[in-house]
């Protein structure tokens, strides 16, 4: 690693590719020969629409978007769609959602402010670390919507097939593994995802939103800002947007692209995350927390067992130059998110570390 940067580790904010950055810091006085820089720059200004649509154009290209689709720049972050969801999908019915971990019982907890939930299933039983059977669930008629956390950051869990919605809308927390594989965007009526997990700073959201999904017709009580046709109508541009963090994720939807695109990544991802589990399954002293098939690529939970252990071992790390291997503090144990920008060799070094240290301390 250049500049003296660790191998960070973190849940989010996360690594961004170094060739990304380098970029960035060289436009940073001086964009282009505009004179200033994106962070000063006017969002109504020629060079920043072509920006913003760029990076539209871009991520269009990289996830296969249909025309059908609106793609919405949001700030807020990923807490403000717990809420933006439910507002502009419900009509009066009921929005069943599947419980599979911290982030989509913060959804569901604030979903109930707004209209009837309905928990359609649930993996609560065994702690989150398994999704469930959602191949037959039984859905109330007057379904608005089925909604889901695709990968529970927190917990390490990943939805192998997505559920059996039975015609109705599906709506999925992306978050943390939005452009870490290919997605069949035409299988979901909204894909919304913070980026600072796996794109770029914190703050803001992309909304993916099936066209017909967007709605004159809101109750009056939903504020401007969190109608999505709002943002649908004006470019992402109904006010000042966040220039800044959408200028870092169209640099980074260009560098997916230069890589290969989505394929490449999960590639890439897939055998990042196999050196790890594997490292895990014939570890005596770690063991992940996850059933084997529900596994996310992106954020592996691990323990050892004991509290103090694992303490250890986050100190030894972040000493080693391995920031951010705390598991979240609802918990506990280790977790090690490595997303996109962590390269091969970071994944590499940590599990030679941590074979070291098992071996010094059996
Ligand atoms: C981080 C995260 C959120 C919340 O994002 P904020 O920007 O912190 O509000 C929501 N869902 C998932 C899956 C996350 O990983």
């Amino acid at each position: 690693m250049k500049y003296g940067r660790m191998f960070n580790f973190s849940a989010g904010p996360a690594m961004m590719p170094e060739s990304v950055l380098e970029e960035i810091a060289s436009e940073v006085m001086n964009y282009r020969g505009s004179g200033m820089s994106v962070m000063e720059m006017s969002h109504r200004s020629k060079v920043f629409e072509s920006i913003r649509d760029q990076a539209e154009a871009d991520l269009r290209t990289l996830m296969g978007i249909p025309d059908n689709y609106k793609v919405l720049f949001v700030q807020g972050g990923g807490t403000l769609q717990f809420a933006m969801v439910p507002m502009n999908l419900m009509k009066g019915g009921t929005a069943c959602y599947v419980e599979t971990g911290s982030w989509s019982k913060k959804a569901i907890n604030e979903a109930k402010k707004f209209g009837k939930v309905e928990v359609a299933a649930s993996s609560a039983d065994r702690n989150f670390c398994y999704i469930p059977d959602c191949s037959d669930l039984s859905l109330p008629e007057d379904t608005d919507y089925i909604y889901i956390c695709e990968n529970e950051t927190i917990n390490g869990t990943t939805w192998p097939t997505l559920p059996n919605t039975k015609g109705h809308i599906l709506a999925a927390d992306q978050s943390s593994m939005f452009l870490s594989r290919p997605c069949r965007v035409e299988d979901y009526g909204l894909i919304w995802g913070g980026v600072q997990k796996n794109v770029g700073p914190a703050g803001m959201s992309i909304v993916i939103v099936r066209e017909d999904l967007l709605r004159d017709d809101l109750p009056q009580y939903v504020p401007t800002y969190m109608n999505y046709k709002i943002h649908a109508d004006n470019d992402s541009m109904y006010n000042t947007p966040n220039c800044w963090a959408i200028y870092c994720c169209g640099k980074v939807f260009r560098y997916l692209l230069d890589q290969g695109g989505l394929t490449a990544m999960e590639q890439r991802n897939q055998e990042k995350a196999k050196i790890l589990y594997d490292f895990l399954d014939q570890s005596k002293m770690f063991h992940g927390t996850v059933d084997p098939a529900f596994r996310s690529v992106m954020n592996v939970p691990f323990s050892t067992g004991d509290k103090e252990l694992d303490a250890q071992v986050v100190a030894a790390t972040k000493a080693a130059g391995y920031d951010n291997l705390k598991g979240h503090r609802t918990v506990g144990g280790l977790r090690a998110s490595i997303y996109n920008a962590m390269p091969r060799e970071g994944v590499e070094a940590l599990v030679q570390f941590l074979e070291k240290f098992e071996a010094e301390h059996r």
